[in-house]
């Protein structure tokens, strides 16, 4: 029996259920499809540019493994609603199986498509994976999902997880005029024919116009080996992430003070459960530093369980008085954010990592998002935005999850007066200049002029705030 497994944000081949159920059956197609949302919005977000470079890579590491195991992978480009259920009758497949995923409008999507192919006949089956708690397995008494994220944790964080799956034995080959006339049917042939990569050096752009355009992936490329290969390497050596990371996750300088696997479980590379499993069974770090970092790892189940409860995460506050809050709108402001010209050394250096590799220290991207939203008062949205094109570890969850929580909007937010003060962050978690000695985009003597002054900004903040409550 042929099964056709749709890969999607799990672009890996061990722990992989879909997968392995799918070859437990008999022999397996794949397909990866560069999505576009339908008319009705149903299906995931458009990926930003770091995103898409990264998906091009991933794949082509997926291609050669999942090639080694007797598996070929198709490409297509369009809407899955049309084209999975074209490529399911062309190749005459008996089910379907895909892992399952929770941001509101791809579910919404992946319902329908599974109603239209269990109509027509086909087997369909979906499988968790991506995250260690499905959302609506949680909730708290009297409600239907958690707000805050201590409970959460409480409540889930001593649940079995169960043993990560082995990569699936190989399958003896298809035969190959079926593979051909699946690709005639996806009419794209290979992975550059997905175009993921068209654009993604936009040569435009505040940085662009104060540094020289140039091709984001010449330079993220320097900092990141996607695919599943270097990510089983970065498994094996979990260790050095996680040890001291109880003390010193704070420290942006430092390329170990966090483990950095973000991206990998953005795209699927690695599963949540195998870095848990990797966590808990590495002897060579302190209970400490072992609790803290799967504290955090947790934290990413958490965004998730709001995301799938709160479907406007990406634009609707989860506080509803947060819609009376008078942003202002000032494209200056936001483009001296994004160039990394505030006149701020932390918050530039932090936006030229982020621009230079594609990814943020979690520290930074607080002090850099409470700067745009609290002292430039610039609508979360819009950094939000940024983050989603630039960062390689983008996701629909984390991303407006954490900006909601640092703008205040959040269900969990840290209290609005909380206004981080970019240079006592500097003096705290980068008190020898390594990090801005590292990352800032002007030599110190050519600082632009600060933008704002920070306690008039945070007063006019709190005034802010102070206008929203009166007016809710
Ligand atoms: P580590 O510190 O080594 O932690 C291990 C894993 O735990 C992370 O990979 C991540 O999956 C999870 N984790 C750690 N901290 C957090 C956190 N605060 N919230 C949620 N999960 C966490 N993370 C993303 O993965 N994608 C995003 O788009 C994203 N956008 C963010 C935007 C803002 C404004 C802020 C403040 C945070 C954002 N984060 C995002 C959360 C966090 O910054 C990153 O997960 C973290 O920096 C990734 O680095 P790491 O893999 O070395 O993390």
């Amino acid at each position: 029996d042929l099964t056709l497994v749709w890969f999607r944000d799990d672009l890996r081949v061990s722990d992989h259920a879909a997968l392995t159920a799918a070859r437990a059956d008999g022999r397996v197609i794949a397909v990866w499809i560069r999505e576009v949302r339908d008319d009705e919005g149903l299906g995931p977000r458009p990926m930003g540019g770091a995103s898409r470079w990264w998906a091009h890579e991933s794949l082509a590491v997926l291609h050669q493994e999942l090639s080694d195991l007797g598996i070929p992978l198709l490409f297509a480009a369009g809407e899955a609603a049309v084209i999975i259920p074209q490529l399911a009758g062309s190749l005459g497949v008996g089910a379907l199986r895909w892992s399952r995923r929770y941001a509101p409008a791809s579910r919404a999507l992946d319902s329908q498509i599974k109603t239209v192919l269990s109509d027509q006949g086909f087997v369909v089956h979906s499988h968790g994976g991506s995250l260690l708690v499905e959302p609506w397995t949680a909730a708290p008494q009297g409600g239907d999902h958690y707000k805050v994220f201590t409970p959460f944790w409480k409540a889930v964080s001593g649940r079995e997880v169960g043993d990560a799956l082995p990569t699936p034995q190989p399958q003896s080959p298809l035969d190959p005029a079926l593979v051909e006339s699946a690709r005639a049917c996806t009419a794209v042939t290979d992975l550059d024919g997905l175009g993921l990569l068209d654009g993604t050096g936009t040569g435009s752009g505040e940085f662009a116009a104060a540094r020289g355009p140039r091709w984001w992936q010449d330079t993220i490329a320097s900092h990141w080996s996607p695919g599943t290969r270097a990510a089983a390497a970065q498994l094996e050596d979990l260790a050095a992430g996680i040890d001291g990371y109880s003390t010193t996750r704070d420290v942006p300088s430092d390329a170990q003070s966090t483990s950095r696997p973000s991206p990998r479980l953005r795209y699927g590379e690695l599963s949540p459960r195998q870095l848990l499993h990797a966590a808990r069974t590495t002897t060579s770090v302190t209970p400490d530093d072992r609790a803290a970092w799967i504290r955090q790892l947790y934290w990413r189940e958490f965004s998730w369980h709001l995301t799938y409860h709160y479907p406007d995460i990406d634009y609707a506050p989860i506080r509803s008085e947060f819609r009376n809050f008078p942003y202002e709108d000032d494209a200056d402001a936001l483009a001296r954010w994004r160039s990394g010209t505030t006149g701020y050394p932390l918050v530039d250096a932090g936006m030229a990592q982020l621009w230079e590799t594609g990814w943020m220290h979690n520290r930074v991207r607080m002090v850099t998002a409470s700067f745009l939203t609290k002292n430039l008062l610039q609508h979360w949205w819009c950094g939000e935005q940024w983050f989603w094109d630039t960062l390689v570890d983008a996701d629909e969850a984390n991303n407006p999850v954490s900006w909601q929580w640092v703008a205040g909007s959040g269900a969990d937010a840290a209290p609005y007066f909380r206004v981080f003060n970019p240079e006592r962050q500097r003096e705290r978690f980068d008190p020898d200049d390594a990090y801005i000695d590292d990352w800032l985009p002007y030599a110190p003597e050519a600082a632009p002029a600060p933008i704002v002054g920070l306690a008039d900004s945070r007063q006019a903040a709190l005034s802010a705030y102070d206008h929203m409550k009166n007016v809710s």
